[in-house]
């Protein structure tokens, strides 16, 4: 069921682009059956039709770059990252501009950070050209499942992971890089919605000298329970503590204060994942004239400065959500209510103004992934 030919994308510079092999899905979505997805497509439950796959081993390098239909993944039961876990991730949008374009947004920070996480878990780094490839390769097959519906999207994700059929405890010496992307919905379908947060004191998600910093599958498994307790709490997320006990993040979103005379705070922790939304709206807010702290912030400030009118909003950001705001905290024996502002909504509407094309990129953020 399937044709293959190749294909020689074009890169800016540095590495050589690699030559992928493209193997259509013959039994892809019909053009109706997919425009009936992105009416609704809600999160991370439709697939597109074909992934990116590149290998990678000790002696060979990067190599076999393939575009093929998306489908299952065959693993030997022996593979690494069923037992130890080596596996890390990212997760980056593609918006549709009003002229048709197709647009992602700092795509070179998501490599750097790929990077980074792959240094961590002693997994190779995927160049960055090979990274901007990977997603021009993939949504020249599958753009036209990047929606055009307000605040719609599609969200890819990159992945790498330990193949290699060793029990042993060491690197792979064998490993698979992917892409598969699934059409997003607004986040907030009847408009931006404020969260009730559950303070974690009992479990935290990473520690001092851990993986907090890395995008990677164990932080998330060791937030389920917690996550399933904030939902016994009547709670939609969990705030994590870092080590020495102060704010960290949500698990899968970073956390910002507002002070009342205009300050934005953020915790800084080398547990914390260095969220490129975080940084983003730090600089826009630098660029309207407001000071920006990244420091320690402890659980006393927080509820301290709520009670006395200090803290004026407290928001949560990532790239799925964009922009949260938090309406409530709760933790063992308490709950405060959060203040509500105008900052969020008004950073949340200037930060994607600029990725769907509505407001100019001074900044030179956006990355056209369709030429
Ligand atoms: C991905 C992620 C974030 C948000 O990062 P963005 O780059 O803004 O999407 C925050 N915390 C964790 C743990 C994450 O994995």
């Amino acid at each position: 069921m399937t044709d293959t030919t190749t294909t020689t994308a074009q890169t800016d510079a540095g590495v050589a682009p690699l030559e992928f092999a493209v193997t259509k899905n013959l039994a892809a979505k019909s053009s109706a059956q997919r425009e009936e997805i992105l009416k609704d497509p809600g999160f991370g439950t439709h697939f597109t039709d074909h992934m990116v796959d590149i290998c990678w081993s000790a002696k060979g390098g990067w190599h076999r770059p393939r575009v093929q239909p998306y489908g299952p993944i065959s693993l030997d039961p022996a593979a690494a990252v069923l037992h130890y876990g080596q596996e890390i991730f990212e997760g980056i949008k593609a918006y549709r501009h009003a002229d048709g374009a197709v647009y992602t947004f700092r795509p070179d920070q998501n490599a750097l950070r790929l990077q980074r996480s792959a240094r961590r878990l002693a997994l190779p780094e995927l160049p960055v050209e090979h990274f901007l490839q990977s997603l021009r390769e993939l949504i020249a097959v599958d753009g036209a499942w990047v929606p055009s519906g307000e605040d719609q999207s599609l969200y890819l994700r990159p992945f790498m992971f330990a193949k290699e059929a060793f029990l042993g405890v060491r690197p792979a010496h064998k490993v698979a890089y992917y892409v598969i992307a699934s059409p997003a919905g607004s986040y907030f379908p009847g408009g931006v919605k404020p969260v009730k947060i559950w303070l974690s004191e009992k479990y935290q998600r990473a520690a001092k000298g851990g993986t907090g910093a890395a995008k990677t599958g164990g932080n998330y498994a060791a937030s389920l329970l917690p996550q399933a307790e904030a939902y016994g709490q009547g709670c939609d997320q969990v705030v994590f503590l870092d080590s020495d006990g102060n704010i960290e993040e949500l698990g899968g979103m970073n956390i910002l204060f507002v002070k009342k005379d205009g300050t934005l705070v953020t915790p800084a922790s080398d547990s914390i994942l260095d969220g490129i939304t975080r940084n983003s709206i730090l600089e826009l807010a630098r660029d309207r004239g407001l000071t920006v702290e990244q420091r320690p912030v402890s659980l006393a400030e927080w509820r301290d400065g709520v009670a006395s009118g200090d803290i004026t909003e407290v928001f949560a950001c990532g790239t799925a959500a964009v922009i949260t705001p938090i309406g409530l905290l709760k933790g063992e024996g308490f709950e405060d209510e959060q203040p509500v502002g105008e900052l969020a909504l008004s950073l949340r509407q200037e930060l994607t103004d600029i990725q769907y094309g509505r407001r100019e990129d001074t900044k030179g953020w956006l990355y056209r992934l369709d030429a």
